[in-house]
Order: C-alpha cells, then sequence, then structure tokens
C-alpha cells in the first residue's frame, strides 16, 4: 500500500466531484461565458461577504494578482520570514511586481500588530521603500499549519488602517483553520481586502483558487489574470469540481486533523525523534535527533516502506494528510512508525 504524505496536493477527485465535473455546464470563460466558473465566483463571493471573486489555475497566481492590484513597481511589502509569497512562489513579488519583502521574525509564521508597526517604513521618508501592504497566511505552511490568533489579526487591521496599507490574506489552507477553529469564512472576508483561497489542497480539487475582494480589486485582478496568463475557456469543468468541494468535502477537514494529532503522539513516543511542533491542522513539521538518525536516513527507511514525506531543510521534516489518505494507511502508517 502506498502511503503519500509529502502533501495535501497529492489528491485525486472523489467518484462525486468527477461526476460534478462530468455533468458540468461550460462555457467560454475568457468571455465570462461560463456559467459553472460564474455561479463558483459567485458562491465563494457570498461567502466571504465580498462583492466579487476570481478563479484562477493556481494559488501563486492569486497572490501574486493580489500582490500586483495593491502595489506600485519599488513599494515594500511585509509579511512573515516564513511566508509563501516570500519563500515559495519563485520570487514573483519582484518578477511581477517590482516589490520587496520586509521580512518580520515571527513565531510559527505569525506576527504581532507590534512587530508589522515596526517594519513599516515611514512614508515621508524618500530614501526606503514604500510600505503599502501587509501579506498574512492562515494556516501558516512553514510555521506547522498554524492557525493564527483572530484578535491579534484584528489588531493588525487596525496598524493597516492607521497607515493606509492593504491587507492581503494567503488562505490556501483558511479552510483548515476555519474548520480548526470554528471560524467563518465571513469574518475573514469583513477584515481583509482581499483573500486567496486555495481548493486544491485539503478541499481535494484537482485544480483550483479563488481571489475574493471588492468589485473594483476584482476588475484589477481580472486585468492582471490575463496579463500572467491565467485565463482559462472551458473552465467550469474545474469550477464545478471546487462547488462540490466547497459542498461536500470541507467539514471533513476534522478528520485529516484528528490523523495529524495522532501521528503526532505517536512520532513523540519515538527516542529519536528531537521534536515535534504543535499541531493545529493537518501539516505535522517534526525534528529527528540526528545523533540517533539521520533525517535523510528516516526518510528513505519510510520509503523502503512505501511511505512517502519529505524534508523541510534544516533537519525539518514534513507530513502532510489529507483526503486521500484513509483510514487503512493510518492504522498501517502507526503500527509501522511504532515499531521503529
Ligand atoms: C500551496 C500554497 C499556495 C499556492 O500554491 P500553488 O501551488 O500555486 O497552488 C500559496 N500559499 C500557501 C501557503 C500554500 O501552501
Amino acid at each position: 500500500m502506498e502511503i503519500n504524505l509529502i502533501s495535501d496536493t497529492v489528491t485525486k477527485p472523489t467518484a462525486g466531484m468527477l461526476d460534478a465535473m462530468m455533468s458540468a455546464e461550460v462555457g467560454d470563460d475568457v468571455f465570462k461565458a461560463d456559467p459553472s466558473v460564474n455561479a463558483l465566483e459567485e458562491k465563494v463571493a457570498k461567502l466571504f461577504h465580498k462583492e466579487a471573486a476570481l478563479f484562477f489555475p493556481s494559488g501563486t497566481m492569486t497572490n501574486q494578482a493580489a500582490i500586483k492590484l495593491h502595489t506600485n513597481p519599488g513599494d515594500q511589502l511585509i509579511c512573515d520570514k516564513y511566508a509563501h509569497v516570500y519563500n515559495y512562489e519563485g520570487g514573483g513579488v519582484s518578477f511581477n511586481s517590482g516589490v520587496s519583502c520586509k521580512l518580520v521574525d515571527g513565531h510559527r509564521g505569525m506576527m504581532t500588530a507590534e512587530q508589522i508597526e515596526a517594519a513599516i517604513n515611514p512614508p515621508d521618508f524618500y530614501h526606503s521603500p514604500l510600505t503599502t501592504l501587509v501579506c498574512i497566511e492562515n494556516t501558516a505552511n512553514k510555521g506547522g499549519g498554524a492557525c493564527w490568533d483572530f484578535e491579534e489579526l484584528k489588531r493588525i487591521k487596525s496598524v493597516c488602517d492607521k497607515h493606509n496599507l492593504a491587507y492581503h490574506l494567503d488562505g490556501a489552507r483558511l479552510w483548515n483553520a476555519l474548520v480548526a477553529k470554528n471560524e467563518t469564512a465571513g469574518q475573514y472576508g469583513d477584515l481583509f481586502d482581499t483573500i486567496s483561497i486555495c481548493l486544491s489542497k485539503g478541499l481535494g480539487c484537482p485544480v483550483g483558487s479563488v481571489l475574493v475582494g471588492s468589485e473594483s480589486d476584482i476588475k484589477k485582478a481580472l486585468r492582471i489574470r490575463k496579463v500572467f496568463g491565467g485565463g482559462m475557456r472551458q473552465a467550469g469543468f474545474l469550477a464545478a469540481a471546487a462547488t462540490y468541494a466547497l459542498d461536500y468535502q470541507v467539514e471533513r477537514l476534522a478528520e485529516d486533523h484528528r490523523k495529524a494529532k495522532e501521528i503526532g503522539l505517536v512520532l513523540e513516543s519515538l527516542t529519536f525523534i528531537k521534536k515535534v511542533e504543535p499541531i493545529e491542522t493537518n501539516i505535522i513539521i517534526f525534528e529527528i535527533d540526528e545523533n540517533k538518525m539521520g533525517s535523510e536516513a528516516f526518510v528513505e527507511t519510510l520509503k523502503e516502506k512505501n511511505i512517502h514525506i519529505i524534508g523541510m531543510g534544516q533537519g525539518k521534516l514534513r507530513i502532510v494528510t489529507h483526503l486521500d489518505y484513509t483510514s487503512e494507511m493510518h492504522e498501517n502508517l502507526l503500527g509501522i512508525l511504532r515499531k521503529l
């Protein structure tokens, strides 16, 4: 039995999702004439209490479009040192927008309002880049699927308002945070100017992300998406998968979270594991005691047993639970780990 835990992006469409895709009504979305895409965009905008939404082929493109629409070349954005927009989007912040990142030394990918306020360049001091945007990531991926304290996000919003900064949320795994913390999409939409969400992570779609925002921001995003080459034609087949996922595959994220916590407990009991970071959602980040076993040797040992996980650098390893990680695989994995 092959058990792939490298990411929650490895999932394949469920039978129900495939049915929804096969029966989708489609049109040319570049002409805004795909009824399934239009319906998805309306649904997601409403869920987030926003005026509009736009379907994208990837989470990277939604984040990059958001950064582009909130900034001018030469500007600076503020994000945590672990941020996906800074570390894992190929340098797109500078390539696409001519913008630099001021990195904040946060905790598990999360910053405080004070840290953010201290990172803002004085707008009259024309020697330094103009700060125009704050980017938050929830859940924080490199932070181990960590969930923000919503009160802190509100405090950061006040800082943004005071200093006239746009406020963007990379919510690739926001669904995990909503389920874990019993929060609503609407409360996030009320707080942020723009939010990008992924459908191809925990929600199990093959492709797709959505950006939500005001009518005018989404109008700008439509032009940017065209420039980025992200306009798709009969994208309704993908939008139908997304609508299905939103209707049927959100609540089940709690199961991924439960399994992740159970894996964490077993890892903690192993003598050669130095540290398991707190587990709040579906991501487990842990360190091997290199005196007892190399982290690469550990990955190889698991690979021989048909279990796949990946390293995150600096001796840290990552396991991600997901829709295609069945209860049978889970029992199997726990048994194998306990015997190591
Ligand atoms: C996966 C991910 C994205 C988007 O990545 P794509 O591979 O382009 O879909 C953005 N932010 C975070 C935090 C992610 O984990």
